[in-house]
């Protein structure tokens, strides 16, 4: 039996990011070999709406470039993001990497300059915490050949 796998939706072609694109930088036929996909979109699951301002972690918080704190959303997101992962059994979630959400040790600094970061997205982290195994879309081949 396949083992399911969290997935961010925006890496399957769900126009779902903040610019109301999507990434598709994966081959979701390969993937959907070894796993049954569990899309989810944090930030939507969170409340906020597509297209949306982009946001980035300030220590403890999530604000977007118009300065609104949006650090509810995130948690919001994030813990829904958990559950879904519980209630489908996942070991693993395959996260869109740099993402104030999704990203896994490296994220945007929250100066909105582009300038990266050590660090993990808001339901990366959540994630990691409870035990589940991250890995960002250019850990495909990683993700592919684990147990
Ligand atoms: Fe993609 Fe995650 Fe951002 Fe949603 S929150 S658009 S799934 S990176």
């Amino acid at each position: 039996m396949k083992e399911n796998l969290l997935i961010s939706a925006c890496l399957l072609g769900i126009k779902c990011r903040y610019d109301g694109r999507s990434v598709c930088k994966i081959c979701p036929e390969r993937l959907c070999e070894k796993y049954n996909l569990i899309p989810i979109c944090p930030e939507i699951y969170g409340g906020l709406p597509t297209p949306r301002v982009p946001s980035e972690r300030v220590g403890d918080k999530v604000v977007m470039k118009d300065g609104k704190d949006v650090t509810e959303n995130f948690a919001v997101g994030a813990e829904a993001a958990l559950k879904l992962a519980e209630i489908n059994g996942c070991k693993k979630a395959l996260l869109k990497e740099k993402s104030p959400s999704c990203g896994k040790g490296e994220i945007y600094d929250g100066s909105f300059t582009g300038t990266l970061t050590e660090g993990n997205g808001v339901c990366a982290e959540l994630l990691i915490r409870s035990g589940i195994s991250v890995y960002g879309e250019s850990e495909i081949e990683k993700i592919l050949t684990d147990t």
